[in-house]
């Protein structure tokens, strides 16, 4: 397959939906980006990397953190499962930061790919780790080949000015003993992995793991087959919130999104894609990026259905 022709493809089609749906506007940093940006990066299992448009443009993580840090929480565990005793692997079907389930189901969330739930697995990686979030970053460096990434520090400063209600659902679980730190800590270090800059080139990249079934670039191994195997379902059916339904109807591939316009997903065993379009929908989700994917499985027949 000529990738890079396909993903020229996948541009031009994705081309009327950019600048659709709205940018981040919950802190100043995020609301600073322009809507007219798009990018995508495709990785093949054997590290070659195709691109189109802003595909080497760095843009903020945000939550497709989240399923960097619950790989790595299942790696530092070294197949000890204690983790999906704090947190289920069911859909939401509510916002990304809702607060409602945790009050029904004894402060456990959902789902790692919500807000509350990536606060649960970085309060364990903080325990595994002593240091999650520089855990996280130097992963990510390593992953993707990139030394020079980063954390932003006005994204995260802004994320802790803005932090209320992700403060409400660290406090709210801590309530019920589901967390093993200190709640400053914790959203401390969430709001770090969230504000790491990153662009479609080196999120294929890092996320390629997944797609070879948990063997890192160099061929070690990061997670068991069948760890690489839980982690995409679960980015299947949590990974772009109250729309995982709709995005695996659309797109049928394991993803993960972030309100910086960000979408990673993955095709077992062939290659991981990264889109960035920071114009979301009303879930979160960037407009143009999901179009993109959408267009991507028609062409190539590769969702995992
Ligand atoms: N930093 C954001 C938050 O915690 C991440 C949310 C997201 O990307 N969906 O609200």
């Amino acid at each position: 397959m000529d990738y890079q022709a396909v993903l020229e493809e996948v541009a031009a089609c994705a081309r009327p939906y950019v600048g659709q749906g709205r940018v981040a506007d919950y802190i100043p940093a995020l609301e600073r980006v322009s809507a007219d940006r798009f990018g995508i990066a495709l990785a093949d299992i054997n590290g070659a990397v195709y691109g189109v448009g802003d595909w080497q443009v760095p843009f903020s993580v945000q939550s497709i953190s989240k399923a960097f840090s619950l790989a790595l929480v299942m790696a530092h565990a070294h197949g000890d499962d204690d983790i999906w005793k704090r947190v289920g692997r069911e859909p939401s079907g509510t916002p990304f930061n809702s607060l409602v389930q945790l009050e029904w189901e004894n402060g456990i969330p959902r789902n790692p790919f919500i807000n509350a739930g990536a606060l649960v697995v970085t309060d364990r990686l903080q325990s595994l780790t002593g240091d999650a979030s520089t855990t996280m970053l130097h992963f990510l460096r390593e992953e993707s080949g990139n030394e020079d990434l980063a954390f932003d520090q006005a994204v995260a400063g802004s994320e802790a000015d803005h932090g209320d209600r992700n403060a409400a659902l660290a406090h709210f679980m801590a309530s019920f003993g589901n967390l093993e730190n200190p709640v400053p800590s914790v959203i401390e270090h969430y709001f770090w992995q969230c504000s790491i800059e990153m662009s479609c080139r080196d999120l294929a990249t890092a996320g390629g793991f997944l797609a070879r079934h948990g063997l890192r670039a160099d061929g070690s191994r990061l997670l068991e087959a069948r760890e690489a195997k839980r982690i995409n379902a679960v980015m299947l059916t949590c990974g772009t919130y109250d729309a995982a339904g709709e995005f695996a109807y659309r797109v049928g591939l394991p993803a993960k999104s972030g309100v910086g316009g960000g979408i990673i997903a993955v095709v077992p065993g062939r290659c991981t894609l990264c889109v960035w379009s920071p114009g979301l929908d009303a879930r979160g989700n960037s407009v143009a990026g999901a179009a993109a994917l959408d267009h991507f499985t028609t062409l190539t027949g590769w969702s995992v259905f």
